[in-house]
């Protein structure tokens, strides 16, 4: 069904030898331990164009599909679950700009992301208001020519040292809870008045940094307005769209990763005088892992390629990050189980592959908000 083009087979190729070449188990652990972002392999992938080769060439993009970054996603999350994550969230809600943004706002923020000179962050949830983005508190209210940004955000990637982040803000007090009165904004890391609050280790993820962030009376141009005014609710849903088949592609990596490394040791390891993959149980186990993969790996695809065709389907998409999470957690379980006491220590990394298939399934919302936007379109208005 999904016979690759000669272009997708050479980049998945290069995206499989890059990863091979530069991500370093040792280091990866280090930095892992250390929460620290990849950085200098960051800047390497952006030279290459490994970075934003969905974005169009004109804003220093690959002008390729999601599809093609579906590919490099997965092959880097296979090699390194922790270092691949942090490389597919690095221009986290970018697309925020680049679908709805003004020609002013993409031109001047968006050839950041590909060139690897610019982080940025989906700044949405609140503290009280994880997955309910029509409660929201935070607030731009318009002064002159500027939004008056106030507000706390939790669970920001990439919160800190970010080019730029994209708020979900209150913008139309009259509108009360009725998500028409809610917009997005795009506002500077680097503006006075904002506060980035690093939560500390997480279970996985590590190399993604994730922030409280506060903005307290932050002044930014009414030209950052991403898009339509009470639209952004709208334009969240339709980014999900697409951030939901990256997540999935992470999770099909992070899956396809801890199968091969459990391959490999399952030939190795003997018990009972033979080989632990001569047994039918493993066996079985395999055959049950390969084939969760295979059908997370379709789904994602499926879902990808109906989005580089133009057709949005928001179904599709939850579905994808919903099998896909679900399946790395599973294989990670597995893996774990079929390296016995040596799955649970850090140098099999499969453990890591686990801890990070957790995040990837809370990312974008939970499986119940996942769940919602099924159901919601698969059953429509009642
Ligand atoms: C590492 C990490 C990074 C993140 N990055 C970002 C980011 O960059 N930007 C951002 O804005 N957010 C981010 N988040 C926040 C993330 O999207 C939320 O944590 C997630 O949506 C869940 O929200 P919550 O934590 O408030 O949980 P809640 O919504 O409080 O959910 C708690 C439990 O209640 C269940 N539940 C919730 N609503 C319902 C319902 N209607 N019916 C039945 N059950 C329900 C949930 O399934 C869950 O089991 C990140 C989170 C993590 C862990």
């Amino acid at each position: 069904m999904f016979g690759l083009s000669k272009t997708q087979i050479e980049i998945r190729k290069a995206a499989r030898d890059f990863a091979k070449g530069e991500f370093d188990k040792d280091q990866a652990c280090e930095l892992e331990k250390k929460g620290e972002f990849p950085e200098k392999i960051w800047k390497k992938a952006a030279d290459l164009g490994f970075i934003g080769i969905h974005f169009p060439e004109e804003y220093g993009g690959g002008g390729l599909g999601i599809f093609e970054n579906v590919l490099i996603v997965e092959e880097f999350c296979r090699r390194d679950s922790s270092i691949g994550i942090a490389l597919a969230l690095a221009g986290f809600a970018s697309e925020c700009v680049l679908r709805f943004g003004s020609d002013e706002l993409r031109e001047t923020f968006i050839s950041g992301i590909p060139e690897g000179k610019m982080l940025s962050g989906g700044a949405f949830s609140e503290t009280e208001r994880g997955g309910d983005f029509t409660r929201i508190k935070t607030t731009a209210v318009k002064k002159d020519e500027e939004w008056i940004i106030t507000g706390k955000k939790t669970h920001v990637l990439n919160g800190g040292d970010t080019g730029f982040y994209v708020v979900l803000c209150r913008t139309d007090s009259a509108c009360g809870a009725d998500e028409q009165g809610i917009s997005m904004v795009l506002v500077e890391s680097g503006r006075p008045g904002i506060t980035a609050v690093d939560v500390g280790r997480k279970l996985g993820g590590n190399m993604t940094a994730t922030a409280d962030v506060s903005f307290n009376d932050v002044p930014v141009p009414v030209s950052n307005l991403i898009g339509i005014q009470g639209k952004g609710i709208s334009q969240l849903d339709s980014f999900w769209d697409e951030a939901r088949i990256v997540f999935a592609a992470q999770a099909v990596g992070n899956a396809q990763g801890a199968f091969d490394r459990t391959l490999e040791y399952i030939k190795g390891r003997e018990q009972f005088g033979r080989k632990i993959a001569g047994f039918k149980v493993t066996q079985h186990k395999i055959a049950d892992m390969a084939t969760k993969i295979e059908l997370a790996r379709l789904i994602t695809y499926q879902a990808a390629l109906i989005m580089d065709h133009g057709k949005s389907d928001g179904r599709l998409s939850a579905m994808a990050k919903i099998t896909a999470a679900r399946t790395a957690m599973e294989v990670g379980a597995q893996a774990i189980q079929l390296f016995g006491g040596y799955g649970f220590m850090t140098e099999y990394e499969v453990e890591r592959y686990y801890r990070d298939a957790k995040v990837i399934e809370l990312l974008g919302g939970t499986q119940t908000i996942q769940k919602d936007a099924i159901a919601g379109i698969v059953i429509g208005k009642i």
